[in-house]
């Protein structure tokens, strides 16, 4: 697994700082860029405003142009951007208002507000870098993640957003902001589980979810946002996923894409395994009868987290790698496979003896 923590030697900070490693000479310099001043086999060090900040890393992991903010009184410093990846993700809140039963990053009460370094960040990153927002709920603060997005976006016109969301916030103010903002800048992910309001409300641990979910669906479609509606297969939604289909194809028409996709075994996706995980390598009909229906009248489907093995031939261009490079892992079996390169295996918490039971290399 690729560490997104680095070891760093503590320095005398009173707020958290942003930098961003620099090996070699940028077409992009900044006042953030600390530069790199000496080398040794498990340890660089860099010079930054007359201070030395020293990195503790292997000799072959890339760092140029990694983008780390150190905490104060933290030995680590977290990669909040590393430069050689596609799969950044800044998590701007722990805070939720709902309680999904395969949450993978289950709520915390206190949130911390780092959006002042996550500016900083998105202005360091690489050109054309698409940033990943997650929480908890980022819509919980608003304000702030508008301003931060409005700052990153007047500052680096190359960057665009995939924003996780609930959608229990958006309000027809809000229209205004994200128009500033540049809606075709910004791709909003929103769960959806069931068509079925009861299901879908004790899914996401929250009565009243499903319409309040309804009416921020409308409101986007209304305001041309781009939408990535996604669905979690699970034992409690699998005899609906037809009946989901039939909605998706009817009610939200104007969407991106509909992105089935598979558990994560972390968090209560963990806690809740056995009475949540759907083996679809052993079962793929409801998935087949829904991506059928979709794909028919129109919509983009896409399968999300499914070793290519585990989906049906005639079904495998919908599934795309999409585990990011630093929770990705592979099986043994996995070697010799001729679809590794284009799969995206594993997460580096799946447990192979209570997963899919029909995999194999191809
Ligand atoms: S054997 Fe491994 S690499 Fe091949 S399709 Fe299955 S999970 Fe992917």
């Amino acid at each position: 697994m690729i560490d997104l923590r680095l070891k760093v030697d503590p320095l005398p900070l009173a707020e958290p700082l942003v930098l961003r490693l620099c090996e070699h000479e940028r077409p992009d310099p900044s006042e953030h860029d600390a530069c790199l001043i000496r080398r040794e086999a498990d340890c660089r060090e860099y010079e930054y405003l007359g201070f030395s900040v020293r990195v503790h890393a292997s000799e072959d992991m890339p760092l140029d142009g990694d983008v780390l903010m150190i905490v104060p009184g933290q030995a680590s410093a977290h990669r909040l951007v590393r430069a050689s990846s596609k799969h950044n993700t800044l998590l701007v809140t722990e805070q939720c208002d709902q309680l999904c039963v395969m949450c993978s990053q289950p709520p915390k009460k206190h949130h911390i507000d780092l959006f002042d370094q996550f500016a900083v960040a998105a202005k360091l990153a690489p050109f054309g870098a698409y940033i990943g927002i997650s929480g908890g709920e980022p819509l919980l603060h608003k304000d702030r993640l508008f301003d931060f997005l409005a700052s990153a976006t007047v500052a680096r016109p190359d960057l665009n957003f995939h924003i996780l969301t609930n959608a229990q916030h958006f309000v027809t103010e809000d229209l205004q902001r994200m128009d500033e903002i540049g809606l075709e800048r910004l791709l909003w992910g929103i769960p959806l589980y069931a068509s079925d309001p009861d299901l879908h409300d004790e899914i996401v641990g929250k009565p009243g979810a499903f319409n309040r979910l309804e009416r921020s669906l409308s409101f986007l479609m209304r305001a041309g946002a781009s939408v990535e509606l996604r669905t979690v297969v699970t034992k409690q939604n699998w005899a609906n996923l037809r009946s989901l289909s039939n909605y998706v194809v009817h009610r939200t028409p104007f969407i991106s894409v509909w992105a089935l996709m598979q558990l994560e075994r972390i968090g209560f996706g963990r806690m809740n395994w056995h009475k949540t995980f759907q083996d679809t390598s052993a079962d793929f009909t409801m998935l087949k009868a829904a991506i059928n229906l979709a794909s028919a009248r129109g919509i983009a489907v896409s399968l999300y987290n499914f070793p290519q093995c585990s989906v049906p031939e005639t079904y495998r261009q919908l599934a795309p790698s999409t585990i990011s490079d630093w929770k990705r892992k592979y099986l043994d079996f996995c070697d010799g496979c001729s679809a590794r390169a284009t799969c995206g295996g594993f997460f580096e918490w799946y447990s192979h003896s209570e997963g899919f039971n029909r995999l194999g290399p191809i």
